[in-house]
C-alpha cells in the first residue's frame, strides 16, 4: 500500500537538524527538476538518486533516509551541486545525514579504512618503512630495464621540493608497477617532486565516513609533515 505523508504535519528532524548545520541549504527551494540525478553516477543504485534522496528528507522520512544504503555510494564529487539551478548542495546534505549515523552503524569496510588511515597513515595499512621499500625497489627496477629512464628521480621526504605527491596506498600494495606511469611523466616535464612518508595515502575514507574529527587529523598531520619538515609550498593529490 501506498505510504501517506502528511506534509503539514511533518516533524522532519533531520531536515531541522540538517538545516540547522547548514542554513544556506535551501532544501525547499528544490524545483525537482532532476538536473542533479542527469549527471550523477551513483543514480539509480539502490533505486535512488539525489533528486529524490532531497524529496524524502524535505517530506520528513527520516528512518527510511537513514536507512538507505545510497547515502554511502554518494561518492561526494559534487556535480549535483554544480549542475543544481539553485545551488542546492546535496553532498553536504549526505555528508550530514551520514554524520547522524553514530560511527559504530556505519558501514564497517569505510570505517576500518578510516580507522587504519589514522592509525598507519594509509587505508591499507601499508607500514611507512615497506612504502619507502616498494618505491626504490619499483624505481630500480625501471632504471634498470628502461633505458630511456635510466636517470628516473624518485624520492620520498626530499626537503624544499617544488611539490609533494600523495598516492593511493592501494598502488603500491596491489598494482607497484602502476606507480611508474606518472614518475615517467614527472620526469619528462622535469618536475620537482617528493612523496611525504606521513601521510603519504592520497585517500581519505574519514572524509567518507563523516568522521571530522579522523579527516581533521589525517589532514593536519599531512599538512604539519609537508609544511615544516618538507617545506614545499606545494601539494599535488592524485586521487
Ligand atoms: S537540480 Fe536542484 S532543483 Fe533540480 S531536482 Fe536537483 S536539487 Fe532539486
Ligand atoms: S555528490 Fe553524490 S549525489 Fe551528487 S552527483 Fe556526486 S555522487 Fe551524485
Amino acid at each position: 500500500m501506498a505510504r501517506v505523508i502528511d506534509i503539514d504535519h511533518c516533524t522532519c528532524e533531520l531536515k531541522e537538524q540538517i538545516t540547522h548545520l547548514l542554513p544556506d541549504a535551501n532544501l525547499d527551494l528544490c524545483l525537482t527538476c532532476g538536473t542533479c540525478t542527469g549527471g550523477c553516477p551513483a543514480s539509480e543504485q539502490y533505486d535512488m538518486d539525489p533528486r529524490r534522496f532531497l524529496r524524502m528528507v524535505v517530506l520528513g522520512m527520516d528512518d527510511e533516509v537513514r536507512n538507505s544504503p545510497w547515502a554511502w555510494v554518494c561518492t561526494m564529487c559534487a556535480r549535483c551541486k554544480h549542475a543544481c539551478p539553485m545551488d542546492i548542495d546535496i553532498p553536504k546534505l549526505i555528508y550530514n545525514v551520514r554524520a547522524s549515523v553514530p560511527r559504530e552503524e556505519r558501514p564497517k569496510g569505510i570505517r576500518g579504512s578510516c580507522d587504519q588511515h589514522i592509525k598507519a597513515g594509509n587505508a591499507m595499512g601499508v607500514p611507512r618503512d615497506d612504502f619507502i621499500f616498494t618505491v626504490e625497489d619499483v624505481a630500480e627496477e625501471i632504471r634498470e630495464n628502461q633505458p630511456d629512464f635510466k636517470d628516473l628521480k624518485v624520492s620520498v621526504d626530499r626537503k624544499g621540493t617544488a611539490m609533494v605527491l600523495n598516492q593511493n596506498s592501494r598502488e603500491p600494495v596491489t598494482e607497484p608497477d602502476e606507480l611508474g606511469p606518472l614518475w615517467k611523466i614527472l620526469h619528462l616535464v622535469d618536475a620537482d617532486w617528493t612523496y611525504p612518508s606521513v601521510m603519504w595515502a592520497g585517500e581519505n575514507y574519514c572524509m567518507f565516513l563523516a568522521d571530522d574529527e579522523g579527516w581533521r587529523y589525517i589532514l593536519e598531520e599531512f599538512v604539519h609533515h609537508v609544511d615544516v619538515n618538507l617545506k614545499s609550498p606545494l601539494v599535488v593529490n592524485t586521487e
